[in-house]
């Protein structure tokens, strides 16, 4: 159920297992590069992370370098990539140690392409303009063994078997309901109200205007709760995103746009802003809350039924994760299948949690370093917060530091490495040493 980036992954695991697998969405899925309703988010700014990457170079081979033979920028060196997260620029000196560079197709380019190689693996099928309304159980309701399927424009009804349902419907999905309909708990939910706004727009820039910078990421700080990511896609085309926390919202007029970008971003990024040509009007995306289900903490769940992606975790988007998450949970699922298809969904959410758990705390914990954000912060909480500030501190001048933590941020390794006695090391001397520098 869902055949945006989640189900898609999902498919492309499962085709491996299983002789036929069925991909039901209810939009109408164009090949076309236009963004459509089912994602609305897909408007927005998307970058997949380094993690995200490597899981789509194992699932699909050759589709990244297809990418860049389209023209799709890519982000190998740190002089092409400004990033600036609470408050620090890291040091754009060096080189990236992990070879896995960044691509920046746009959102809806991605899946389209991702589509294409799922359509073509043996036995899938993808069922647009087809909404899923229920699903079907076993009459003691122990398993579900299909859904129940309207075609949208028709109306028509029509039930599909099969040996196992993943819900990947995004966040709104709607397993939880089913659950309950079916006689089930449904799982707990911890909640961040971020209460965050997008306001983005796409703009075409003079070839060069930001020299080698591809990619310009300017996080909020507890000063500032509004950030900026601005990327660049092919043919000079850009996307720029601004985002809010709290009362702090982005406007959609144009000129309150402009002008709400100026304080964020370096002052020669606003001044190719203001003379970039606008290829369409701003739009909007409020995001209330991150959500984190926790059906590995369930008891009783019916066989044949799993949940995958954003609606088993919704990140606050502003740090990047979902697509990235979504290929670790594929991962998971693949493991999982590799091992036999007993006690599935306990072992399948287990090993998604396990996975999700690391992405879910650094954005957890970096949202809680905003003092606009609502939420407990017990002192672990507070003393990562000033540990990674005084990282990030240090890494504006230093070239390991930067590394290290664009590793643990790309979700290529745990923070755990961050705690080495080097790093640490590093870390106070950094400090010590620290000279002013224009922050941004
Ligand atoms: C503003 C914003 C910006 C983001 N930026 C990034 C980013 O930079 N990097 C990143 O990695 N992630 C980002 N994300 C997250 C990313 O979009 C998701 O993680 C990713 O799309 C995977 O989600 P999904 O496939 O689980 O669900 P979705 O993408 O939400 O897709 C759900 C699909 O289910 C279909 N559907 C829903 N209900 C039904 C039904 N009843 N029957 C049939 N079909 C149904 C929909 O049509 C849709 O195709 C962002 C999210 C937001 C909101």
């Amino acid at each position: 159920m869902g055949a945006s980036i989640a189900g898609l992954f999902a498919a492309r695991v499962l085709s491996d297992t299983f002789d036929r697998v069925t991909l039901v969405d209810r939009d109408e899925l164009l090949e076309t590069d236009e963004n459509r309703r089912g994602v609305p988010q897909g408007r927005h700014a998307h970058a997949i992370l380094p993690a995200g990457t490597r899981g789509l170079q194992q699932m699909f081979p050759g589709l990244l370098e297809e990418l860049e033979a389209a023209g799709i920028p890519v982000v190998r060196e740190p002089t092409e990539m400004h990033f600036a997260p609470g408050g620090h620029l890291l040091c754009q000196e060096g080189r990236y140690a992990d070879p896995t560079p960044t691509y920046q197709p746009t959102r809806p380019q991605l899946e389209r392409q991702i589509r294409a190689r799922v359509k073509k693996l043996p036995g899938v099928e993808i069922a647009d303009r087809c909404e899923v309304a229920a699903l079907l159980s076993a009459p003691d309701g122990t398993r579900v063994t299909g859904v129940r399927t309207v075609e949208r424009g028709s109306g028509a009804e029509r039930e599909l078997a099969a040996d196992l349902v993943v819900d990947a419907t995004g966040r709104g999905g709607r397993a939880t309901r089913w659950l309950t309909d079916l006689g089930y708990q449904p799982p707990t939910e911890d909640k961040v109200a971020v209460d965050i706004k997008y306001v983005s727009r796409t703009l075409r820039l003079a070839p060069g205007a930001l020299g080698r910078r591809k990619v310009v990421i300017v996080g909020a700080e507890p000063g500032r709760p509004t950030g900026a990511t601005f990327l660049q896609h092919e043919q000079d085309r850009w996307m720029l995103t601004l985002i809010g926390y709290g009362g702090h919202h982005p406007p959609t007029d144009a000129v309150g746009f402009l002008e709400f970008a100026k304080p964020i971003v370096p002052a020669d990024v606003f001044e190719a802003l203001c003379a970039a040509e606008p290829l369409d009007e701003p739009v909007a995306h409020r995001y209330p809350a991150s959500v984190r289900r926790r059906y590995e903490r369930l008891e009783r769940f019916p066989d044949g039924l799993l949940v995958f992606g954003d609606a088993i975790c919704s990140f606050n988007p502003v740090y990047g994760q979902g697509m990235s998450v979504a290929a670790l949970q594929a991962a998971a699922l693949r493991e999982t299948l590799v091992q036999g298809g007993d006690r599935l969904p306990h072992r399948f959410f287990r090993a998604a949690s396990r996975r999700i758990e690391v992405a879910w705390q650094m954005a957890v914990s970096s949202d809680l370093a905003l003092p606009q954000v609502e939420g407990e912060r017990p002192l672990p909480v507070r003393l990562t917060n000033y540990f990674f500030d005084r990282l990030m501190a240090a890494a504006e001048h230093d070239p390991a530091l930067t590394q290290e933590f664009v590793k643990v941020s790309s979700l290529l390794s745990s923070p755990l490495i961050l705690l080495n006695p080097v790093t640490v090391g590093r870390v106070v001397l950094g400090n010590l040493r620290r000279t002013s520098r224009p922050r941004r």
